[in-house]
């Protein structure tokens, strides 16, 4: 019997590396894959169309909400950023199980929508040392770096949310961690309805 995938969302501040260890995570181990968001933001340095985020403009952004292709979108910094729900669907189907790396906002609107999904939030050691490593990652201008910080404020209140409060200190022992989660995730009774309906099944022979 092959099990579905399941979904993760992993949010994190800006900053925080979180970026790197969902990106370790799917090197790491099988039957796993990074969502990829569409943004009406403009790709970094090094970020490609259809790996990093599919990067449209404003209006077609707002098409895709007109044909409710998304299963979340929201507004951070400015900018539009929404989750394709065909493409999770599809890998979730597939057994893979499909990362989510999204701000508060999305993580609580797929809550609202799909309650079993668990949600992680990756933290720093300190404030400090996230503050440090966005300044040394020199790819936001300061107006941006205070923007987030701003994001990060607002962020820090509504930590308690999250079901999985996952700091970041080494990063693969954070990528182990992070893995032994969603190993656990997948045997939720929720999730193991096919399993138990089978086990009832058998044993009325017995
Ligand atoms: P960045 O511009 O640094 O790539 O992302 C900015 C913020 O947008 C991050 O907190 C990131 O998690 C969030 N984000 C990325 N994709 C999505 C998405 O599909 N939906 C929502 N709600 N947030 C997203």
């Amino acid at each position: 019997m092959m099990n579905k995938g399941i979904l993760v969302v992993v949010s994190g501040f800006s900053g925080v590396g979180k970026g790197t260890v969902t990106r370790k995570l799917i090197d790491k181990y099988d039957n796993y894959v990074l969502s990829v968001s569409a943004t009406t933001r403009s790709p970094r340095e090094g970020e490609v169309h259809g790996v990093h985020y599919f990067f449209k403009t404003v209006d077609d952004f707002k098409e895709m909400i007109n044909k409710n292709e998304f299963l979340e979108y929201a507004n951070y910094a400015g900018n539009f950023y929404g989750t394709p729900w065909s493409f999770v669907n599809e890998q979730m189907e597939k057994g893979n199980n499909v990362i989510l790396e999204i701000d508060l906002q999305g993580a609580l609107n797929i809550k609202s929508q799909l309650p079993d999904t668990p949600l992680v939030f990756i933290v720093p050691p300190s404030i400090d040392e996230l503050k440090d490593r966005l300044i040394n990652r020199g790819t936001e201008t300061k107006e941006q770096i205070e923007k987030r910080l701003k994001a990060t404020k607002k962020e820090a209140l509504d930590i308690d949310k999250y079901d999985y409060i996952l700091p970041n200190i080494d990063i693969d022992t954070c990528v182990t961690d992070l893995n032994s989660i969603i190993v656990g995730e997948h045997y939720k009774k929720s999730k193991q309805e096919e399993l138990i309906k089978l086990l009832k099944e058998q044993s009325e022979n017995l």
